[in-house]
């Protein structure tokens, strides 16, 4: 191995390492996460757990008795499974005579319906 190839060696290994190190600074640095000034009290106020089942029926209920959740009695839901739009606002369609009568029920926002036989 003459010098010249030596020096070739030599300055394709710093080369290699340079790239190596800005690479990983680069995604050290995109992986940082900083939380902005402004979502600081949003952040902290995040429960420091996963809430218990308990203590989501207990909000569940604390919700409902203020009136801002309902639950639709015919599909036992709280908001419509495709966009989230809230039980409160779905429309209900029905016919049927005094002994058999189909309801369907649908979601004003995408669309989203389903026919509860209701006999
Ligand atoms: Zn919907």
């Amino acid at each position: 191995m003459d010098t010249k190839e030596m020096v070739i060696q030599l300055v394709f290994t710093i080369v290699c390492c340079i790239a190596t190190w800005t690479i990983a600074h680069l995604y050290y640095q995109r992986s940082k996460t900083v939380t902005p000034e402004w979502a600081k009290p949003l952040v902290e106020h995040f429960p420091e757990q996963e809430p218990t089942p308990e203590k989501l029926a207990q909000l569940f209920q604390e919700y409902l008795d203020v009136g801002d959740v309902e639950i639709n009695p015919l599909l036992h839901r709280v908001v419509c499974p495709d966009c989230g739009e809230s039980a409160k606002n779905f429309k209900k369609a029905g016919f049927g005579d005094d002994s058999h009568s189909i309801v369907t029920i649908s979601c004003p926002n995408c669309g989203w319906s389903e026919t509860v036989d209701v006999s």
